[in-house]
């Protein structure tokens, strides 16, 4: 059995193995696909001390040092049921898709989440050519430039008002007839200049020249008409879906089913532990999630010091 068992191997599931591991534990790690988000971004210009770097090549450098430890790395693996300890302080079962069945004293659960996507012809083919999803990442790359935001709840919002002190114009498009968001949040957006809100509409497809975004239809709800505008970016906030679906009977999550923890770390299951997009912890970054992974690591080797040997 494992000391450690860390399911996810994104930024927050390597930290916390790499800080499992030095501790001279046992410690695995499985995950569906190594890497994680990261895999899916090109620039990334916020990870501290290291001014640029790109998705692959940071997946990469995070399974490197992670093997410059005694690691069980199980790739390609996906959780599929959580099972707690028959009595206090005993093994967790962690099941397999394949029908494996792991055993840990501890787990670390760093599942991570995905942006939900529009669905609509040209999101998938201008990635990262002009379709954003993280408005903390990729805001700044749209300096002066003309965006639009796609989703008017707290977090379309909160991107526009963000996106508005960088770029030139933001135009916020919401499916709804009004703004979901906090009163005090839409106020704010109403008092600057250069946003302006369309309600009622529905983004029909992301235009683009072959190379990068040019602009977005969208249909006007109330009469069906179809209207383009021209921009450089457009980010998708309609929200960030944590990937806890396997732990909803087991594990104590929030309505939007994020993992609820502690300052610590910890879950509502005694010896289990969670960090990273896949918990209450506010801000879904990189940096953050690593160093939420090494305190969660830390919190269960400091679960583990205090099991009494039976
Ligand atoms: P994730 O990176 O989501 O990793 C989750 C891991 O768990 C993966 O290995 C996955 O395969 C695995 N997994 C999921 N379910 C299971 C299961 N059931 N069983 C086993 N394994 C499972 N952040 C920044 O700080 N700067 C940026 O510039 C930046 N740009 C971004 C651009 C894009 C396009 C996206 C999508 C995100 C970006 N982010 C950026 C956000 C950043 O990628 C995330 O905050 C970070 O990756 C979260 O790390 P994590 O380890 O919690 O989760």
């Amino acid at each position: 059995a494992f000391d450690v068992l860390v399911v996810g191997g994104g930024p927050a599931g390597a930290a916390a193995a790499i800080y499992a591991a030095r501790k001279g534990i046992r410690t695995g790690i499985a995950a569906e696909r190594f890497g994680g988000q990261v895999l899916d971004t090109m620039a990334i210009e916020n990870l501290i001390s290291v001014p640029h770097t790109e998705g692959p090549k940071l997946a990469s450098a995070l399974e490197t040092h992670v093997r410059e430890y005694d690691v069980d790395i199980m790739n390609l693996q996906k959780a599929k049921k959580l099972i707690p300890a028959a009595r206090p302080g005993g093994l967790i079962g962690v099941e397999l898709e394949n029908g494996a069945k792991l055993k840990a004293k501890t787990v670390i659960l760093t599942t991570g989440a995905r942006w939900r996507q529009m669905g609509v012809p040209g999101e998938d083919d201008y990635r990262n050519r002009g379709v954003a999803y993280c408005p903390h990442c990729d805001g700044p790359l749209f300096k002066g430039k003309r965006v639009a935001v796609i989703g008017g709840g707290n977090s379309g919002v909160e991107a526009a008002i963000d996106l508005a002190g960088i770029v030139a114009h933001v135009t916020l498009i919401e499916f709804d007839g009004q703004l979901r968001a906090d009163e005090v949040l839409q106020r704010k957006l109403r008092s600057l200049s250069n946003v302006k809100v369309i309600t009622s509409a529905m983004t029909t497809e992301v235009l683009g020249d072959g190379d990068k975004v040019t602009g977005l239809s969208y249909k006007d709800r109330n009469s069906g008409d179809v209207h383009h505008v021209e921009l450089e970016g457009i980010f998708v906030q309609i929200g960030l879906v944590p990937n806890t679906e396997w732990l909803k009977d087991d594990i104590a999550l929030s309505q939007r089913g994020e993992i609820e923890v502690d300052v610590r770390g910890a879950t509502s299951m005694p010896g289990v532990f969670a960090a990273g997009d896949a918990t209450t912890t506010p801000y879904k970054q990189i940096v953050i999630a690593m160093g939420e992974g090494s305190k969660a690591a830390l919190s269960a080797f400091d679960y583990l010091i205090r099991q009494v040997p039976v």
